[in-house]
């Protein structure tokens, strides 16, 4: 996977590569076609004015000179058009050429003689025209000093070509648009595999290693336990015993951390609300915990201000949020760790409950990462602490289903502050 991903990744952008370049290439193409069959077009439309010019020439001789014999000289040695024609009747004799031929772009002309002086030659007609328009001698071959010749220049429209061609290109963009989205999907997909096999992994140390000591630590007490100087001596079983007891409840409550976390993927959460006094769930959690934090010489200090600190919400999972935000506030410190957890209302009918710390606090990339289920900050040097990256997970999902919100502000090696913000109770 670690090797076919950058792989996979360049083959994809390769095929994408190639694709574009072979559309342009084939737009280009076709427009090149166009160009080449529009020229040929113009090549058949002189053809066929000349045709239509001689004939019509033919037919006015035919007045000039009625005797046959002087006919065959006069055609030979006068101009075709010069005298014959007006610039009005080419005009038109052009223009239904070109239509005929498909031709619906605007055109300028112009006839010059064997003296290279233009005999007639349309409004718009440049000199410099007469390089790049087509042209082609009006006089038969054998005539001697009637070299008359017609330069047609249709102005191809880029534009009107692009519309033909619009839908071709519309189809090109949108498929390709498909294959770099579906390519994109698909680098994403890839990128999440990977990252998730990473979590799948990290999550496994971390649980052997969470499961690892506290099995350590009762096969210990077991074999203390059967040592013949223990077996005696009743205050050691007691102390063996309790410390079996201590390290069963801790697995338990790991245990129950992964249980809880995929009761929440099935999204299970069932809650069942009752009124609660915050303050009252505050008390009871800090009891709990005081004795750890006293242990790491740290302080818990409670600032309850919120005059109303009632709100609609189930019990046990509302006391894990405390516990979870005031267990992570201790685990995250750098040594004694300072705690302040601090409740007000707010003036829109919220509570708002602080839990601030002086730990080792997050970065901003942390900060935007840490309810997502499994993350944990890189450990190593930011912090050695062990644990699932389960928690605050859970922590977002019950406050979301009690309508709540929860903010973090956190400044690197100064400390965070986790507000949760619940809808209170009207007092009754
Ligand atoms: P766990 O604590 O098991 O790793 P959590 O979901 O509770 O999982 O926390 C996720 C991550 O957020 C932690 O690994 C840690 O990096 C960071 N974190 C949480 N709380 C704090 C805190 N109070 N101070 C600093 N970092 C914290």
């Amino acid at each position: 996977m670690k090797k076919s991903f950058p792989v996979i990744v360049v083959l994809i952008t390769l095929s994408v590569v190639g694709i574009l370049v072979i559309q342009m290439s084939w737009i280009s193409n076709a427009l090149k076609l166009k160009h080449e069959e529009l020229q040929r077009e113009v090549d058949n439309t002189l053809k066929q004015t000349r045709e239509m010019i001689w004939s019509s020439f033919m037919y006015k001789s035919k007045t000039f000179v009625p005797n046959e014999e002087s006919r065959q000289f006069y055609l030979q040695n006068h101009f075709i058009v010069d005298g014959s024609f007006t610039k009005e009747e080419v005009n038109d004799i052009i223009k239904n050429q070109l239509s005929q031929n498909n031709i619906k772009q605007p055109f300028e002309f112009c006839i010059n003689n064997i003296y290279h002086f233009s005999v007639l030659q349309s409004d718009g007609f440049q000199i410099s025209d007469l390089h790049t328009a087509k042209q082609l001698e009006l006089s038969p071959e054998d005539a001697l000093k009637s070299h008359e010749t017609l330069y047609l220049l249709v102005k191809e429209d880029k534009n009107s070509i692009i519309r033909e061609m619009l839908w071709m290109i519309i189809a090109s963009i949108f498929f390709t648009t498909i294959i770099i989205l579906a390519f994109v999907v698909t680098v994403r997909t890839l990128f999440n595999q990977k990252k998730l096999s990473e979590i799948k992994s990290d999550f496994i140390n971390n649980m052997t290693h969470e499961l690892k000591t506290p099995l350590a630590t009762i096969s210990l007490a077991i074999d203390a336990l059967t040592n013949e100087k223990v077996i005696h001596d009743t205050d050691k079983i007691r102390i063996y015993s309790s410390m079996i007891k201590e390290e069963n409840k801790r697995m338990n409550k790991q245990v129950e951390k992964i249980l809880q976390a995929a009761r929440l993927e099935k999204e299970e959460i069932k809650l069942s609300v009752q009124k609660l006094n915050v303050h009252e769930v505050i008390n009871k959690v800090a009891d709990n915990i005081l004795l750890q934090i006293e242990e790491k010489k740290g302080t818990l200090t409670l600032k309850l201000t919120a005059t109303n600190p009632e709100i609609e919400a189930d019990e046990v999972h509302f006391s894990n949020i405390i516990f979870n935000l005031l267990d992570n506030a201790m685990k995250y410190s750098k040594d004694a760790p300072h705690i302040e957890v601090q409740t007000l209302n707010t003036g829109n009918g919220m509570l708002s409950i602080k839990i601030k710390d002086d730990g080792i606090g997050m970065d901003k990339e942390t900060q935007s990462r840490i309810f997502e289920k499994f993350y944990r900050a890189h450990t190593g040097n930011i912090h050695n602490v062990k644990g699932f990256g389960l928690g605050l997970s859970y922590v977002k999902a019950i406050v979301d289903a009690h309508n709540g919100k929860i903010k973090v502000e956190s400044v690197l090696g100064k400390g965070s502050t986790f507000t949760v913000i619940m809808p209170t109770q009207a007092k009754g």
